[in-house]
């Protein structure tokens, strides 16, 4: 058995792992940039210790810790070198969870950990393979390359987000101009939508929410393009545009089986992949897009926990 867990920026899940892939019992607690790292490091320790007393396994039945957090992690030391979406700079999370818990624990970027985790237990580790894209808030990628997953020369490869697709586009949260995520990362979108409805903006997707922002994602904005909504029209057919060109670039580049498809704007939108799917067979080359496979991640949230905990090092 082994313990998997997944550091975000709102939530920590936590689960036990058995060696076929099933997680047989989870637990999860809110939490929060605006705490410290201390802070969260105790509540993850006792989140693990709880897991185990629960579970009413001994703990040497646990082989192993895997972590899965947002972020780059150092080659060498395995420090958080920085997480952004919980502002940590140079922890020790693998380290510092080691010490207290005493099981071997490893750490792996989140992206990484969730395509390694449905790569494995959800295409049973067959494709050799395969690039992962994931589309929440921002965009994350994870590349298996002839079966083992790729991270690059220093431990921080597979930025799939931060690739530039216009050297003078939208300004993304990196810093660049341009990037994939500043087109297609939900929080930008939503962004550029919400701008224009406090600038006094109604049209369909006025309806659609009723004037409360908390309904305005990704979902509802696909919903107004296809009910002929002016502004959404024009916000959604450029997500398209440039989610196809992106994911065309990735292809030209890496010639993968199959490209697997995840994160929140993937789950939230009923005809995206479809029409994604226009654009890359019209911009990838044909010797490329012969035999791709595209496909939606099947495992959801346990796709990092299971990535993580049986990730090979
Ligand atoms: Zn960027």
């Amino acid at each position: 058995m082994r313990i998997g867990i997944d550091i975000g920026g709102t939530k920590i899940i936590a689960g036990i792992i058995s060696d076929a892939g099933a997680v047989t019992s989870t637990k999860r607690i809110p939490t929060g940039a605006a705490r410290t790292y201390g802070a969260i490091l105790e509540d993850i320790i006792r989140l693990i210790q709880e897991l185990i007393n629960e579970s009413g396994l001994q703990k040497r039945a646990i082989d192993r810790i895997g972590i899965a957090t947002a972020g780059q992690i150092d080659k060498e030391s395995k420090k958080i070198l920085f997480s952004p979406n919980l502002r940590w700079h140079n922890v020790d999370l693998r380290g510092d969870i080691e010490k207290a818990i005493e099981i071997q624990t490893c750490i792996e970027n989140d992206v990484n950990a969730a395509t390694y985790g449905e790569w494995k237990f959800g295409f049973k580790g067959v494709p050799k393979d395969v690039l992962g894209i994931f589309v929440g808030t921002g965009i994350g990628g994870g590349l298996i390359v002839d079966g083992k997953l790729y991270r690059g020369f220093s431990n921080v490869g597979g930025e799939v987000g931060h690739t530039i697709l216009n050297p003078y586009g939208y300004r993304c949260n990196c810093g660049n101009k341009g990037c994939f995520e500043a087109y297609c990362g939900g929080w930008y979108i939503v962004k550029r939508v919400k701008k224009r409805i406090q600038e006094g903006y109604r049209g369909k997707i006025g309806d659609i929410i009723n004037g409360d922002m908390a309904n305005l994602h990704t979902g509802t904005i696909e919903e107004a393009y296809l009910l002929g909504d002016e502004f959404c029209g024009h916000v959604w057919q450029e997500v398209i545009e440039y989610l196809g060109a992106g994911i065309a670039s990735l292809v030209n580049l890496l010639n993968p089986e199959i490209v697997l498809l995840g994160g929140g704007v993937i789950y939230s939108t009923k005809h995206l992949i479809d029409e994604m799917k226009v654009v890359l067979n019209k911009r990838a080359m044909t010797a490329s897009l012969h035999g791709l496979q595209i496909e939606k991640a099947k495992l959801g949230e346990e796709a990092a926990l299971l990535g993580a905990a049986y990730i090979e090092e």
